[in-house]
């Protein structure tokens, strides 16, 4: 997929513009969950503005508890964690399938937030 295929995708799908983030980080500095990520969120914004993300083997996306702190802190209203979600759907779409524990980087010290989350999203 092609940044403005994925761009376009986005706008579509969520009605935001991934366009018009200034990678200020503010997004990355809230997530509860970004030193769990492989790419953080700021920088999954930037690649989906260049249509350079690998869906079937970034983490990141699986990682992203929904918690919208991003939207509210993104001083260009991107909306991360909805652009995430989107990316989340993309994936699936494409037949990439829903990540298991053990692929994931979890150890003790990740947010119970996290865990509960991402079992609700494999049982639906
Ligand atoms: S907070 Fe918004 S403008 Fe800043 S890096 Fe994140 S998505 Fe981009
Ligand atoms: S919605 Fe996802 S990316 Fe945004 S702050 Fe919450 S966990 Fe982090």
């Amino acid at each position: 997929m092609t940044g403005f295929e994925l761009r376009e995708y986005i706008r579509e799908y969520i009605g935001r513009e991934v366009a018009a983030c200034m990678q200020c980080g503010l997004c990355t500095a809230v997530c509860p969950v970004s030193s769990f990520m492989d790419v953080h969120p700021a920088a999954l914004v930037r690649r989906a503005q260049r249509g350079d993300i690998d869906l079937a083997s970034v983490k990141s996306i699986w990682i992203c508890v929904g918690c919208m702190a991003c939207v509210d802190k993104c001083p260009r209203d991107v909306a991360p964690g909805l652009v995430i979600e989107a990316l989340r759907m993309i994936a699936l779409k494409n037949g990439v399938e829903l990540k298991k524990y053990s692929e994931l980087a979890i150890d003790e010290s990740t947010p119970t937030i996290q865990l509960v989350v991402y079992s609700r999203r494999n049982t639906g």
